[in-house]
């Protein structure tokens, strides 16, 4: 099998970090990708600064997105706001509202942009999930955290079996509360989310109808409210392809782990995929290392070695699905997922192109 060489990854334009500054959340959602707890630990300052400062040595321009656990919880989060912000990097602070009121006398607060997210339009639910308070937190956030900066004010909603008949309800709350940007992603089959029933999963046939009406509804309320909110859709989108094997162009967000084990998206989490640890590393031998060269010749691959695939009519389009939800799911690269998502947006094609012609 030939082998991409080095030279592969310096295709990659290396532009921001999601770093996850500690493990401690005070919350417990039922669904967190990273199981994060009460009982984390946070990076240690310097650390931080010193990994902010190297990224900066290869692009003075690096973003960073301050992620956890709860970022706030962090013991020298001010510190770390003010310096990232201090290089006019765009940072974006992950959280979930429950401590916004309590720091909003911080004033570095208003130069960050500010995710937050909602799980129920409904209080008491909302509450049970992120601490009571929070619902209140995210519904004042422009009077807690006045938008002094024009940043983005970020509403998150998480799209589970329980709230995608609440799409167009969540638009007019997030429009109604001085949002910016209304992002939906779906729960991923990771951490408290492995087996959860509440995640949408597009490799049960019954759950495809799901996914595409809510595909279906986000287009339309995208539409609906384009002059008040820009919605995104988030999580790589089964049909479009892993983006750091795109071979012309790949592309990939670093993420750091609370415990220093770097990433090259949000959904690997195995230490075998990490390209290397913060505490051992420099970020340079993180993003030109071998472990990187390998993991990305393993995805080049991969699609190529799936038994499943092989008598396909789609196998040699087809992309399998995304890698690293495969493995959290089977251990294996060498399992398709999100098949009968993709056969059907495949036929679609098809039968589109057979109304056209
Ligand atoms: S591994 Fe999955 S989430 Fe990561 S870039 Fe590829 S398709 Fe996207
Ligand atoms: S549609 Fe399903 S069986 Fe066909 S190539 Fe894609 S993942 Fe494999």
């Amino acid at each position: 099998m030939a082998k991409v060489e080095t030279s592969y990854l310096d295709k990659f334009e290396f532009n921001s970090i999601y770093f996850e500054l500690t493990s401690r959340c005070n919350a417990r959602c039922s669904y967190c990708y990273n199981s994060s707890t009460s009982m984390g630990k946070d990076i240690p300052y310097d650390k931080i600064i010193d990994v902010m400062c190297q990224a900066y040595m290869i692009n003075n321009k690096t973003d960073f997105v301050l992620s956890g656990g709860e970022p706030l919880l962090h013991s020298n989060i001010i510190d770390i706001i003010d310096f990232a912000c201090s290089n006019n990097s765009d940072v974006t602070l992950i959280s979930n509202a429950y401590l916004l009121k309590k720091m909003s006398i911080y004033e570095g607060l208003s130069k960050c942009n500010i995710q937050v997210t909602i799980d129920s339009l409904n209080r008491v639910q909302h509450d049970n999930v992120r601490g009571e308070g929070s619902f209140d937190n995210i519904v004042n956030m422009q009077n807690i955290v006045p938008n002094l900066y024009n940043k983005k004010r970020i509403l998150r909603v998480n799209l589970t079996r329980n709230n995608t008949q609440y799409i167009n309800d969540f638009c007019v709350f997030a429009v109604n509360n001085g949002y910016t940007i209304l992002s939906f992603g779906f729960l991923v089959n990771q951490g408290r989310g492995q087996g959860n029933p509440l995640v949408i999963d597009y490799d049960i046939e019954a759950d495809k109808k799901i996914w595409f009406e809510v595909i279906h509804t986000i287009k339309e309320c995208s539409e609906r409210y384009k002059n008040d909110i820009a919605i995104e859709r988030k999580n790589c989108y089964p049909k479009t392809g892993c983006e750091l094997v795109n071979r012309k162009k790949p592309s990939m967000a670093l993420r750091i782990a609370a415990n220093g084990n770097a990433f090259p998206c949000l959904y690997f989490n195995h230490e075998k995929h990490s390209l290397g640890n913060i505490f051992d590393n420099s970020l340079i031998e993180i993003l030109k290392g071998q472990r990187f060269l390998d993991l990305i010749n393993l995805l080049l691959y991969r699609e190529d070695n799936i038994e499943g695939c092989k008598q396909c009519i789609w196998d040699k389009q087809c992309f399998k699905g995304c890698p690293a939800l495969a493995f959290s799911k089977y251990n294996s690269f060498e399992n398709e997922i999100s098949c009968s998502f993709l056969k059907e947006t495949f036929d679609k094609a098809i039968r589109a192109m057979r109304l056209e012609i």
